[in-house]
């Protein structure tokens, strides 16, 4: 079979559209910036704990959920919710 190619989503057909099965994630980006070291912290994934130098602020949850730690001083919020406009 020479020009078919199997892809990991099944495309369904109804009618004369064709849909694309996605899993959305609740989140599509979740980072925040300390404001006392000004580091960017990003975690990537649902266990990824990811703490700043001077230790004021760490984030966790991936695209899952928002978790924040932090000391006396706060953080500037970068975090995409699934459907907000990235550009
Ligand atoms: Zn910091």
């Amino acid at each position: 079979m020479p020009n078919q190619t199997k892809n990991h989503t099944s495309p369904l057909t109804l009618g004369s559209i064709r849909y694309e099965t996605v899993r959305l994630r609740p989140y599509q980006l979740n980072a925040a910036i300390c404001l006392v070291c000004n580091n960017l912290l990003i975690s990537e994934h649902v266990h990824d704990f990811v703490a700043c130098d001077c230790g004021n602020l760490a984030v966790d949850g991936g695209m899952e959920y928002l978790k924040r730690s932090w000391g006396g001083r706060g953080w500037r919020e970068l975090s995409l919710k699934t459907g907000e406009d990235v550009t």
